[in-house]
């Protein structure tokens, strides 16, 4: 079993899996890993007979805090302020900061195959009055809230502190008031010019009545209320809340002693880390989210965060490295796995679930389309750079019949991914230049045992000529064996004949690549005796 059919054997009953996010500013891929995450628990559960819905929540109430995002103009005045209220900084194209932002975000998920029963966002919620029996529950039981945190995340509150954030009537900011003396209709607020550093109050003092959109909860009891309100059951989150005394212990003491509720199952996971910077929401580095989902395709996208266990920490480099093209091969050789046929090398765990839930679509033929023919990243990259090779035609000779549509529409998909891995990723040897205008003069370094095999192997191409990348390698092989020669050295050969360089991509695809007749005069050129060519 994989660890999403691990989880789901765990539980009995209709299921609520829920996520929620503050869109707080541009977000890395590295937070797709939630989002897939929670559709992967979503379709195990479901393949288990379980009833279960999907929700995905924006806390759009949160105070605006991300300085770096405004002009310098708006600073001053929508610092603090909820996100839902402060403009779309890029222009009209959303009605608020957090629609932008969460919007960009949220955009990517139908992409990926992850579709939530239900969107909820928490500035259309508290003005429904939904939020207010949990807003009562808090100010009834401030004292416990405020023990609560003092027990279990050491943070002390002075007696008088509420656990609520009100706009401001005067400046409409959130994260500047502070609210005291609930005398069970309405709290005593006070819009503090230095309250926080990032963001300066009015000094507006006065009483208000916190419900229907007045005010909201603080984060982790709005998270809590959110368990209680859409009734989750399961609801992972990322390693850097699942810190002891961090907010999801907070969250978990304050659902079962302020609104007594248990908890909802925890599922923490870690981060997906790109050239070893961890990616997060805040740090502002690394690819944005809708742009390395430009270079990585959905499907293998998805097969990156489901192969992972959650709690292991996903290390992924695709600069300059063959990150991408592993990542290509690896989805391929499951699919093989998957299809019956044979594979090298160990399986993980669970691994027909692992392709299954890596598919966009959850009611996949996962059989027929783990049997679909896939071209191999490498060999695509190939190809790509070859001048004058007709791709589709190619690949199509390889697999031996027509494509189907299915696999003409991924090929397409590969090689749109392959031109962007070229352009942005791609490792300098992976680029290619044949040297058609004759045998380099790198290859005057051949030994006499590499000339050899290079003859031998002109010969192996003029009988029963190896058509595919597969069949070309293994030529290499069988021949540099049955000349004493190492596979280093006989690709090394080739590479000088060919390349006019010491390393290559893989050469049995590289002479697939190219016609017969030119790597046979190619072979014989390189063949020749040192001696004998200047003699
Ligand atoms: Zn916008
Ligand atoms: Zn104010």
């Amino acid at each position: 079993m994989d660890w999403a059919d691990e989880l789901a054997a765990r539980v009995e009953g209709p299921q609520v899996v829920n996520d929620s996010k503050t869109p707080s500013g541009t977000v890395h891929v590295g937070s797709l890993r939630g989002p897939v995450i929670l559709d992967v628990i979503t379709r195990a559960l479901r393949a288990r007979g379980l009833d279960t819905t999907l929700l995905y929540g924006v806390d759009d109430l949160d105070p605006m805090d991300a300085q770096a995002l405004l002009s310098p103009d708006a600073i001053e005045r929508e610092m603090g302020r909820p996100l839902a209220h402060v403009p779309d900084p890029h222009g009209d194209c959303h009605v608020s900061y957090a629609r932008h932002f969460a919007g960009i975000f949220i955009d990517t998920f139908a992409g990926l195959g992850i579709h939530p029963d239900r969107y909820y966002w928490m500035s259309d919620i508290y003005p429904t009055g939904q939020m207010d029996p949990f807003i009562r529950t808090a100010l009834e039981r401030a004292e416990t809230v405020r023990e609560v945190y003092r027990r279990v995340a050491n943070v002390r509150h002075p007696d008088h502190w509420l656990p609520l954030g009100v706009i401001c009537r005067t400046c409409g900011k959130i994260g500047t008031t502070i609210a005291s003396d609930w005398d069970g209709e309405t709290v005593a607020v006070a819009c503090k010019p230095d309250l926080v550093t990032w963001a300066t109050g009015c000094g507006w003092t006065g009483r208000v009545a916190p419900f229907g959109g007045a005010a909201k909860l603080p984060w982790n009891l709005e998270w809590a209320a959110q368990w209680s309100l859409f009734g989750v059951t399961i609801e992972p989150n990322g390693k850097d809340l699942a810190t002891a005394g961090g907010s999801r212990d907070r969250s978990d003491a304050i659902s079962r002693e302020v609104f007594d509720r248990e908890p909802p199952l925890n599922f923490p996971y870690e981060f997906l880390n790109i050239g070893g910077k961890k990616m997060s929401t805040s740090k502002g580095r690394g690819a944005a989210a809708h742009t390395i989902t430009a270079v990585i395709p959905p499907e293998q996208l998805r097969f990156l965060f489901v192969r992972s266990r959650p709690e292991s920490v996903i290390e992924f480099d695709p600069e300059g490295t063959d990150a991408i093209p592993r990542l290509f091969d690896e989805f391929d050789r499951l699919a093989a796995a998957t299809a019956g046929r044979e594979v090298r090398g160990e399986l993980p765990s669970g691994h027909e679930s692992i392709f299954r839930y890596s598919l966009l679509d959850a009611g996949a033929d996962v059989a027929a389309t783990a049997d679909a023919f896939r071209p191999a990243f490498g060999h695509l990259a190939l190809l790509a750079q070859v001048p004058g090779v007709d791709v589709t035609e190619r690949v199509t000779a390889e697999k031996g019949e027509p494509l189907t549509d299915t696999e003409s529409a991924d090929l397409g998909v590969r090689l749109a991914s392959v031109a962007r891995w070229l352009e942005a990723y791609a490792p300098e040897r992976a680029r290619l230049e044949i040297r058609r205008d004759g045998l380099p003069v790198e290859a005057e370094l051949l030994r006499p045992e590499q000339r050899a095999f290079a003859r031998a192997l002109a010969e192996v191409a003029r009988g029963d000529a190896p058509a595919t990348g597969e069949q070309w390698q293994a030529a290499i092989f069988s021949v540099a064996t049955g000349h004493g020669l190492d596979a280093k050295a006989a690709f090394n050969a080739l590479y000088l004949a060919f390349l006019g360089r010491a390393n290559g991509p893989r050469a049995g695809w590289l002479l697939a690549s190219l016609e017969r007749d030119f790597v046979i005069a190619r072979l014989v050129a390189a063949g020749a005796a040192a001696g004998e060519a200047t003699a």
